[in-house]
């Protein structure tokens, strides 16, 4: 008899008929024998209607009344889906962040989960109930309920895997699985039958948004077996698991593209040291997440330097390098909002030469122009206009994972 934490998001809970589903689906696979941990997203869209209703009230919600409000949404479908089960012959009960007591630090709206009590959820399991736990909410220190930011119901998952030490962690979702790219974008698109974590950290932090970063993180430090698939079939989705042997021998798991950055460039900026710093300190002190920076070699004592924001904080940004351009004495600034990020991922870059290289080729064939280019173990990103993202994650994505190269 296995121990399996089950997750269902919010369009697998977004109705009654739809949380009907998921209790037949839960009942089933209760029947075969398992002990069951069953992880809920609130209903689709109720997250953002209750922070709307926050944001009606005040124009800066306090954040700790925020996460009174926003759990609320977990709170529901943890309610109708045990009643749902119970009703179905299947004994189950719902529990809360508090009652398990799942902690967290108070960072409210992004907290981190320090340790989960496995004592209540051992209990009721033991009396032969399903136990349907609330995603995305804790408790902290002083006993506020706080909420793990946004898509944290994976986390919650993915930590209950962990503290439980369940066989596997199933994540239900509306997509069956992890794709090679974006379907919606690349026609040929297929499921991947496995990835590591590293690889899906990667994919996960450049737009793949199947699962929240800090639950493949969890995973990853706590060797969680992770099975990404749809709540609709019975069709077996992606395992998100530990890196195999076999595994670097596919050069690219994954083509992704981002396009919600904009980029920046400080023109003839002295080359002295400090400089960076002085640049790049009030951008980070404003919060705001510089991704790729370029500096040019320094040619006559001044050097180009060239960095991307998120498109969401570009005005921000520019009023802090507008005058920041003015106090170290740059010739000038060149912005461009219409840039896109495409990135190839995968284990084989590690010990395979020549992936950047063909990368670059295959851009160049299509007569696309690199502005920027990135590398890191696992990955290579470049920028370019914003027109052509889609034609080149295609390319891409026909070069490295077309036909006949099967993951
Ligand atoms: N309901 C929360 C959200 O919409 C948490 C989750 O669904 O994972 O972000
Ligand atoms: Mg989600």
């Amino acid at each position: 008899m296995s121990l399996i934490v089950q997750k269902y998001g919010g369009t697998s809970v977004a109705d009654v008929e739809r949380i009907r589903n998921v209790a037949r689906r839960v009942a089933t696979c209760r029947r075969g024998g398992d002990d069951l941990v069953v992880v809920v997203s609130a209903m689709a869209g109720e997250t953002n209607r209750l922070l709307g209703l926050a944001r009606d009230v005040s124009p800066d919600p306090d954040r700790r009344e925020s996460d009174v409000l926003v759990s609320t949404g977990e709170q529901v479908t943890t309610a109708l889906l045990a009643m749902a089960l119970t009703y179905m012959g299947c004994p189950a009960v719902s529990l809360l962040g508090h009652q398990i007591r799942i902690a967290t630090d108070s960072a409210f709206g992004k907290a981190r989960i320090q340790s989960i009590d496995d004592a209540r959820i051992r209990a009721e399991l033991a009396a032969g109930k399903v136990v349907v736990v609330a995603g995305f909410q804790g408790v902290d220190d002083g006993d506020n309920i706080t909420t793990l930011g946004r898509g944290g119901s994976d986390t919650s998952a993915v930590a209950l895997a962990a503290a439980l030490r369940a066989d596997s962690c199933e994540i239900y979702t509306d997509v069956d699985g992890v794709y090679t790219s974006d379907p919606r974008i690349c026609p040929q698109a297929r499921k991947l039958e496995r990835i590591s974590y590293e690889e899906m950290l990667e994919l996960a932090s450049l737009g793949a948004k199947v699962l929240q970063i800090r639950s493949v993180e969890f995973a990853k430090r706590y060797a969680v077996p992770v099975h990404v698939r749809s709540s609709f079939t019975d069709t077996p989705g992606t395992w998100v698991v530990a890196e195999e042997a076999s595994m670097e021998n596919i050069l690219v798991s994954g083509v992704t593209s981002e396009r919600d950055e904009a980029k920046i460039t400080l023109l003839r900026v002295p080359d002295q040291p400090g400089l960076a710093a002085r640049i790049f300190g009030p951008i980070a002190d404003a919060n705001i997440v510089v991704d790729m920076i370029i500096q040019n070699a320094s040619a006559e004592g001044t050097t180009d330097l060239t960095f991307t924001v998120p498109k969401a904080d570009f005005r921000q940004a520019m009023a802090l390098v507008e005058t920041l351009a003015r106090d170290i004495g740059a010739a000038g600034i060149r912005t461009d909002e219409s840039v896109a990020k495409v990135s190839i991922v995968g284990l084989g870059m590690r010990s395979h030469a020549g992936v950047a290289a063909k990368m670059f080729r295959t851009l160049a064939e299509v007569g696309i122009n690199i502005q920027m280019i990135a590398t890191s173990e696992i990955k290579t990103s470049v920028v370019v206009d914003a027109k052509f993202v889609e034609l080149a994650v295609r390319v891409l994505h026909d070069a490295f994972l077309g036909k006949g190269e099967a993951a």
